[in-house]
């Protein structure tokens, strides 16, 4: 698809020309992926972090925020609960690092997961996708040799301009991209994804990201509309996203289903903060084409404390209470739920030729 394609399909704005988008998308995902939605236990393992990234609720800079690290034995339990759930696959998400301490954590971590959560209906053990920023060539190869092998990387816009400013010197987009062609090359299923509604993201932008994730070969993508966290240097921007949420909140259900149509064969997380603008946001995400969902599995007495964004959705119900709000959820919109399965994204396999 061109450019030019992409930008229209993101520019329906009247109910029936929306409607065709979503019909269209949803039948792409059909055809490609199935209609299952599969479930990826959300385990936020830590808020700390070396990074400022100018809209993120856990930056460093933001020393209101309470710091926290689970214990590997604490990381192990929830992902276990998961699996006794019947997820099929977890993420292991937190803010930043490189330290010795940290990597280690998550090796470990991994390793023992992957042997303890071996079941006769996880013979394999659980899926384990790790989200934990830009590593080094050594750190992937550990991550995937310890059994992760799935790895997101959101680059949050691919316009230069705009990740320069809201990201500082200290990241650059081709770093993140090198990453990216790294995990891959490492072995993992990839992810990628950006935030929606940017102050001064255009529509070409959001057409290039979906460029961009094609010209990538991502396996996995997520993305969500953007929101303020009132802690941070972008909260002068409140009054302006709270004016165009309804906006952003469409055109984050519009470029679900251009992704979808442009991509075909990949996962599409039908994300948390779509939520917090609507309360079937991720419903409608899935009727759009996404076909995962994260349940929040993160133990309650820290999950108030990884907030990204104000207004996190499913901060004090309990892992039960998401599990099975969820899964009404779900059936309302009359999908299956894939339970205990990984759900790997087709793309892989067509990508590497891998059948396993
Ligand atoms: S977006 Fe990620 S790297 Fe940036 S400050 Fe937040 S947690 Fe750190």
């Amino acid at each position: 698809m061109t450019s030019n394609e992409i930008f229209d399909l993101l520019s329906a704005r009247s109910p029936a020309d929306i409607e065709s988008l979503r019909t269209q998308a949803y039948q792409v995902m059909v055809d490609h992926v199935g209609s299952e939605v599969y479930f990826r236990g959300l385990v936020e393992f830590s808020n700390e972090c070396i990074f400022d990234c100018s809209y993120c609720g856990i930056r460093k800079s933001n020393t209101a925020v309470e710091r926290y690290c689970l214990s590997k034995d604490e990381i192990i339990e929830t992902a276990l609960w998961c699996a006794r759930q019947g997820y099929g696959s977890i993420v292991l998400q937190s803010g930043q690092q490189s330290n010795r301490e940290f990597i280690e954590l998550i090796v470990g971590g991994v390793q023992q997961i992957k042997q303890r959560s071996r079941s006769s209906v996880l013979p394999h053990g659980l899926g384990i996708t790790l989200s934990v920023g830009e590593q080094s060539k050594e750190t992937y190869r550990r991550f995937f040799d310890a059994g992760a092998h799935r790895y997101l990387l959101r680059v949050e816009t691919t316009a230069k301009e705009l990740f320069e400013k809201f990201h500082g010197p200290e990241k650059t987009l081709q770093r993140r991209v090198t990453c990216l062609e790294t995990m891959k090359k490492t072995g993992f299923q990839v992810g990628t994804g950006v935030m929606i509604g940017l102050p001064g993201q255009t529509l070409n932008d959001l057409a290039n990201d979906i460029l961009f994730f094609k010209d990538i070969d991502a396996d996995m993508i997520g993305m969500g509309p953007y929101l303020v966290h009132h802690e941070t240097p972008m909260n002068g921007y409140r009054d302006e996203i709270a004016e165009r949420k309804n906006e952003i909140f469409q055109l984050s259900l519009n470029m679900i289903a251009a992704t979808r149509i442009a991509l075909k064969d990949v996962n599409i997380a039908a994300t948390t903060a779509l939520q917090t603008i609507d309360q079937k946001g991720r419903e409608m995400g899935l009727m759009y084409g996404a076909n995962v969902i994260m349940p929040q599995a993160t133990p309650r007495h820290v999950r108030n404390k990884y907030l990204l964004y104000d207004g996190k959705p499913c901060v004090d119900e309990s892992a039960a209470d998401c599990a099975a709000c969820l899964e009404q959820r779900i059936a309302a919109t009359g999908r299956a739920i894939a339970w205990n399965s990984w759900g790997d994204p087709c793309h892989f396999f067509t990508r590497t030729g891998n059948q396993d």
